[in-house]
């Protein structure tokens, strides 16, 4: 039986990095995805499907496969620009942002799916099977253990979050359709490390921890107890809030294209990446695109030194360079602490 009931996003307790870096993507899925690294039981699952779940409905061409965006001609699927071609218009419906799980031990052909050759060579015409990027399409990709998922089929899954489609070739014929989702990968670092190239690939990254804190602990108790024994009265109490926050992504959204950084904080950034000694341009560009989002998300259109210190942790954790034995994911109160200490405030 299908459990539908979904805890609300804003009754989740503490763990506000995570809430920040899926918020982040949902304004701006350029950032990447977020790696949530972290023990079991962290509330990963839940907050995602929190965040799907108060993000406003999508506008989609009627009966595509590929959920496609009807105003926007440049990322329609074969089939919608076809039809768009014989019948002048595409109708439309709307639908909630999905959260779609890849199954563990989903192979290649499940993932991108698969062309039926045998067709396409005696009809001449192309028949696509879709797999899950398709089924992802923007909505967001959850992975749960990405560490243990073949080297491979990550790669495929970074591609295509790269790139926002997905394109499937055999023997000479290659099919492609969009495929922009956020990606949400979990891992637990004591079952498998990830190795440090998929780590970068990630845009953001977050070290989550169980609660200690007694108070917010007998917080968590409590808020769960409320939702298992009432969750519509849950869902009523923090819709307000949720509704607050989408009012915010919306509106963080509208303004990002507009949001500007000036030169000397763009010099900030890349200091910061060279006193850390992070390899590669890509900390650069993600602490850009990750500060812009957070100025957007305050309603500013021009960065601030903190929204810069506010995006050193997700965007940095998994990029240090690491010491022999140190953990895949660095400490991020030592990204900061490192950062005062090398370039000031
Ligand atoms: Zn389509």
């Amino acid at each position: 039986m299908k459990d539908n009931r979904i805890y609300p996003f804003s009754a989740i307790v503490g763990q506000e990095t995570m809430k920040l870096a899926l918020i982040l993507n949902a304004v701006n899925p350029k950032i990447g995805g977020v790696l949530i690294s972290g023990e079991k039981g962290t509330a990963k699952s839940t907050a995602v499907r929190a965040l799907a779940e108060l993000l406003p409905d999508i506008e989609v061409v009627a009966g595509c496969r590929f959920f496609c965006d009807p105003t926007i001609s440049g990322k329609l699927c074969p089939d919608c620009h076809e039809k768009l071609d014989t019948e002048g218009r595409l109708t439309t419906s709307r639908m909630k942002m999905k959260v779609v799980d890849l199954p563990i031990n989903a192979t290649e052909d499940r993932v991108i799916g698969t062309l039926d050759l045998e067709h396409a060579i005696k009809k001449g015409e192309k028949r696509f099977e879709p797999g899950i990027l398709a089924e992802a399409n923007r909505g967001i990709l959850y992975v749960d253990e990405v560490n243990l998922l073949d080297d491979h089929i990550v790669d495929v899954l970074l591609d295509s979050a790269a790139m926002g489609i997905n394109t499937v070739e055999r023997e000479g014929i290659s099919y492609t359709h969009p495929a922009e989702f956020i990606l949400v990968g979990t891992m637990n670092p004591e079952e498998g490390e990830l190795r440090p190239q998929l780590l970068d690939r990630f845009g953001l990254c977050v070290n989550i921890t169980g609660v200690s804190d007694p108070a917010k602990r007998v917080e968590i108790v409590m808020s769960r107890a409320h939702f298992e024994e009432d969750p519509v009265g849950m869902a009523k109490k923090w819709k307000p809030k949720d509704q607050e926050l989408a009012e915010k992504i919306i509106q963080a959204k509208a303004i990002l294209p507009q949001v500007s950084i000036s030169k000397d904080l763009l010099l900030k950034i890349v200091n910061i990446s060279i006193a850390l000694d992070v390899n590669g341009h890509r900390s650069d560009l993600i602490m850009m695109k990750a500060s812009k989002t957070i100025a957007g998300f305050y309603g500013r259109k021009e960065v601030q030194a903190q929204d810069i210190n506010d995006s050193l942790e997700i965007a940095l954790a998994h990029r240090m360079r690491r010491q022999p034995f140190e953990e895949m994911v660095i400490d991020p109160g030592r990204i900061t602490e490192l950062v005062r200490q090398k370039i000031g405030d």
